[in-house]
């Protein structure tokens, strides 16, 4: 069977004129800043001036733990929304923005699928409305105020073995990991071991993602911690009075992107942090703002429900007082079947055994959200075109043997069309009242919540530490970080922290090897392996095969 590609799809749909989208959305004209034709940003005084506006329901979409095979989450996200729209709803969608890194290595675009897309594909994909620029640069004048600081005297006494705060470039770069930078002799700088992350990385985006207002910003961006002193005590943006021109930068950036679906219903994509270093949803201020706007909003959080979905509920929800209605768990019969032991090579055999096999990792995941949690969860079952009857018949079975709501959702071949069912099932489940809880509370010890996190929802048996983790650990509570939220970096791969254990593993213990402090995003990263926060390409990437011809037509995208 031949498919046409993502972004065949995307170029033959004709695009609406924004303003047309905004009209939908519910966005005055006095608050919408055109980017061209097809793309606009919202100003943030909307939300002050709607304060009074009840909030609409928040459905948040999250996966089981991914696999090889790929689960097609914000394929449903946007294939959601579209057949929400279909049983008249008014709705909108809030994703994250993609990072050059991805699309020119391995993963590709990431504004969904098949006939559940955002457009304009090419342009969110690349350079979209300048916002990782903006990022980038208030990252990189933080570093440049640092380095000068010492040059010019080093007043605060800034040790330079102790800095923390790297350059970024948005763009997997192995080559930029390590680097010696200064060289030169005295005018040119100290030379020092440096490094660069890629921006999406960089604890700017975060704290994009996670404030509520410019104020919020820039109190945000004084609390980083760039280093420390010879005596170890902290350095902060602040010190450098770096937050006011910080702020500036990103004045624009902070303001939501709204876009369409291929069916024409308003879309923002705003903010996109990694989902291990940090939380992985796109910005509270587009959140907020959906919310304001549609009386249904759906999202997506990065990775399995283990990492995303935890960090979307027990952080950013938590910081932006937002309860979501309904969450959507999405498995593909091909990703159950890679839980269940087949090779990615053999995914599109028929495997009812493998299959079976597979399905605990997701009800692990069902039974998370809705007993942890205590959120209505439905699974839905992303079709893929090598799917069999049989294999989709066994998982809808299973599921509902054991009490779990199950939707099969194809989106993908029918936009929202197929995505009706499984609409209508969210729309009951956000009848339900809900007694949504956090997986643990503040004012537990680091220990503590990082216990909880791994008992209850990674199923360990517990939390070991190694004597650097222990002392960090000490360190950050006596500085005073002992009550702010954790964000676990941890393989995607598996529940535990060994990728090669799928399924829904047991009797491991969890390990973590580093804690630090991202001060101005508001949580403490516990690292449980080594974490990539500069990707490289690989072999064959994906730019090799994307192009431009001589009217400006882009094409190999997917
Ligand atoms: P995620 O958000 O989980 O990373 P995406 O929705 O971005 O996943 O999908 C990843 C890729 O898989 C996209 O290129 C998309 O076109 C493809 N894909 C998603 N769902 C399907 C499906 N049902 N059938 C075929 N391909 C799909
Ligand atoms: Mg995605």
């Amino acid at each position: 069977m031949e498919f046409k590609s993502d972004i065949q799809i995307a170029q033959e749909t004709e695009a609406l004129h924004i303003d047309e989208i905004a009209k939908v959305a519910g966005v005055d004209d006095k608050y919408l800043e055109l980017y061209g034709k097809y793309k606009a940003k919202v100003d943030y005084n909307i939300l002050n001036d709607k304060a009074d506006v009840p909030d609409g329901k928040l459905i948040l979409v999250t996966a089981i733990s991914p696999t090889p095979a790929g689960e097609g989450k914000t394929t449903t996200t946007v294939g959601l929304a579209d057949g929400l729209k279909k049983i008249n709803k008014n709705v909108l969608v809030a994703l994250r923005e993609p990072s050059l890194g991805p699309v020119f290595g391995v993963k590709g675009g990431a504004a969904g699928g098949g006939y559940a897309q955002v457009v304009p594909m090419e342009d969110i994909n690349l350079h979209f409305t300048g916002d990782m620029h903006a990022i980038g640069a208030a990252n990189n004048l933080l570093a440049a105020m640092l380095d000068n600081h010492i040059q010019q005297g080093n007043e605060l006494n800034i040790d330079p073995r102790k800095i923390t705060w790297k350059r970024c470039v948005d763009m997997n770069d192995r080559q930029l990991r390590f680097v010696v930078d200064g060289l030169g002799g005295k005018p040119n700088g100290s030379p020092r071991e440096d490094g660069f992350d890629i921006t999406v990385a960089s604890e700017i985006m975060a704290i994009l993602c996670m404030s509520k207002d410019i104020d919020d910003l820039k109190d945000r961006v004084k609390r980083i911690i760039v280093g420390y002193s010879y005596d170890d005590k902290p350095v902060t943006a602040g010190d450098l009075k770096a937050q006011g021109a910080i702020g500036a930068l990103l004045k624009d950036a902070l303001k939501p992107n709204l876009v369409q679906t291929l069916e024409h219903n308003p879309a923002f994509i705003h903010g996109g942090p990694f989902a291990n270093i940090a939380h992985g949803c796109n910005s509270i201020m587009a959140t907020r703002m959906a919310l304001k706007l549609a009386d249904y909003v759906v999202t997506e959080a990065g990775f399995g429900a283990d990492l995303g979905a935890e960090k979307f509920l027990d952080i950013k929800c938590r910081a932006a007082n937002i309860k979501p209605s309904a969450v959507v768990i999405v498995a593909t019969v091909r990703a159950l079947k890679h839980h269940g032991g087949v090779a990615k090579a053999d995914l599109n055999q028929e495997n009812l055994d493998a299959l079976e096999k597979g399905l605990p990792n997701l009800l692990q995941h069902v039974e998370n959200i809705t007993k942890v949690f205590k959120l209505p969860a439905v699974v839905a079952i992303n079709a893929f075109p090598t799917d069999t009857t049989a294999e989709l018949a066994l998982v809808e079975e299973k599921c509902r043997e054991l009490g779990v709501k199950v939707a099969l959702s194809e989106v993908w071949a029918k936009g929202g069309e197929g995505g009706k069912t499984l609409a209508e099932e969210v729309v009951k489940l956000c009848e339900q009242p809900n007694d949504f809880s956090y997986s643990y509370s503040l004012d537990m010890s680091i220990e503590e919540k990082l216990n909880a996190i791994a008992t209850k929802i990674y199923h360990a048996d517990g939390v070991a530490f190694t004597p650097n983790a222990k002392k960090q650990m000490a360190q950050l509570e006596q500085l005073g970080f002992g009550n702010i939220p954790i964000c676990v970096a941890k393989t995607q791969y598996s529940f535990s922290d060994d990728a090669k254990l799928l399924g829904a593993p047991k009797g491991f213990i969890l390990t973590v090897r580093n804690l630090k402090v991202s001060a101005g995003a508001g949580f403490i990263v516990a690292l449980t392996g080594d974490i990539m926060t500069m990707p490289g390409l690989p072999k064959v990437p994906a730019a090799e095969k994307i192009d431009v011809d001589n009217t400006g037509r882009i094409s190999g995208l997917f």
